[in-house]
């Protein structure tokens, strides 16, 4: 079977795997005890995890926050950032494409008496830059936007937008959950980024395991806002609950390989896209459209209109072969809300298809397509 779904979630590297096995049997410790071997080997281990993490993506070790994933992390910034600074404003801005995760808890907040704007996109889903400037108010405390679409594929432009929030002094958050061993990028560029959400199976990491990246101002203190849960003080107070060792363990692994295969992946990543869309344009001609952009994208997603093809019915048909899907997997039963607000209808929605590759596979396996 020909897995194209890595953006709804990733195999684990066998070596992350071999990582994480001793932490499940006899590292068993609590990271949080002291003194004795086991408690101090898991607490070690995260650290180095931790150091990880804040090497792939630029930051410092103490800026790196472990949670349970990009919805928890979703969640408690925004949340977080809402409670804490209703002082000093109710309006946030996002945008129409965004994830569940963020979309779901804009809505809450919006019940609760918060604003927010949501911005609309272009064809590809990206966000106008002069959009959210226009957007801004005085009571404005948060922007959160995405920065590579998980259906489209599509980059924002998040260094215009950082610079836009730094220079407005107004927080920005983003969900980088489909970038992240994807995109070469280093948060010391982008000063305008307080808040990265990221999870570990997005890119061969084990589930259940994320972070958020929270940027120390410079009097060396973390941007503050609410926690979501609280507890025994774990991860500077930020996060309670004990530390998952295991899966820190696995999360850092699979940093370390993305961080030192990054430049390859990419290439492989492309080479894979390129290869596809030739044999898609070969096979079906003018059956297909292809939604996404062709450049300055997430490599190796893509968007494939099958004209007058029920996608429900394609994606059922092809699962013993290959493992596509509709959208998100997040969203399964309802019509994706990202190819509605690019402008695609009903009926386009209806029929497209989303493959997103990985660097487990050869374009070899790919020509499985002309089979079909
Ligand atoms: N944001 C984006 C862009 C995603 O693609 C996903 C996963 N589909 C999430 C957030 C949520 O991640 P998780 O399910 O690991 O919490």
């Amino acid at each position: 079977m020909l897995y194209l779904d890595n953006s709804a979630t990733t195999q684990v590297h066998p070596d992350v795997k071999d990582a994480m096995l001793p932490y499940l049997m006899e590292e068993f410790g609590n990271p949080s005890s002291k003194y004795y071997t086991v408690a101090e080997n898991a607490k070690n281990a995260v650290k180095k995890a931790r150091n990880s993490l804040a090497s792939l993506l630029g930051c410092h070790q103490s800026e790196i926050i472990f949670t349970s994933g990009s919805t928890e992390s979703n969640n408690m910034i925004i949340k977080g950032v809402a409670d804490y600074y209703q002082n000093q404003g109710n309006h946030i801005i996002t945008s129409t494409v965004e994830h569940p995760s963020v979309l779901e808890t804009c809505k809450y907040l919006e019940e609760k008496g918060f604003e927010v704007t949501y911005i609309d996109v272009d064809k590809y889903g990206r966000i106008n830059v002069d959009e959210i400037e226009k957007s801004i108010k005085p009571s404005t405390i948060l922007v959160s936007l995405i920065w590579g679409n998980n259906e489209l594929g599509s980059l924002n432009n998040m260094e215009a937008i950082a610079d836009l929030c730094f220079e407005k002094n107004i927080f920005l958050h983003t969900d980088a959950t489909q970038v992240i061993g994807k995109v070469d990028f280093d948060l010391m560029d982008y000063p305008g980024i307080s808040f990265l959400s990221f999870s570990g199976h997005k890119f061969h990491g084990p589930k259940g395991i994320g972070g958020t990246f929270i940027r120390k101002d410079k009097y060396d203190i973390l941007t503050k806002f609410t926690p979501l849960l609280h507890g025994g003080g774990q991860e500077q107070g930020i996060r309670s609950g004990t530390l998952a060792v295991h899966n820190i363990v696995g999360i850092g692994r699979a940093a370390e390989i993305a961080n030192s295969n990054l430049a390859a992946n990419i290439n492989k990543l492309r080479e894979l896209e390129s290869y596809l869309t030739k044999i898609l344009t070969s096979k079906f001609k003018d059956q297909i459209v292809i939604n996404n952009d062709s450049d300055n994208k997430i490599p190796g997603v893509m968007s494939v209109l099958f004209i007058g093809i029920n996608n429900e019915l394609l994606v059922k048909n092809l699962a013993p072969i290959i493992a596509a899907s509709t959208g998100s997997a997040c969203s399964t039963s309802k019509p994706s809300h990202v190819l509605a607000a690019v402008g695609m209808s009903i009926e386009q929605i209806r029929s497209t298809l989303r493959f997103s590759m990985s660097s487990f596979i050869n374009k070899e396996d790919l020509e499985i397509f002309y089979q079909l």
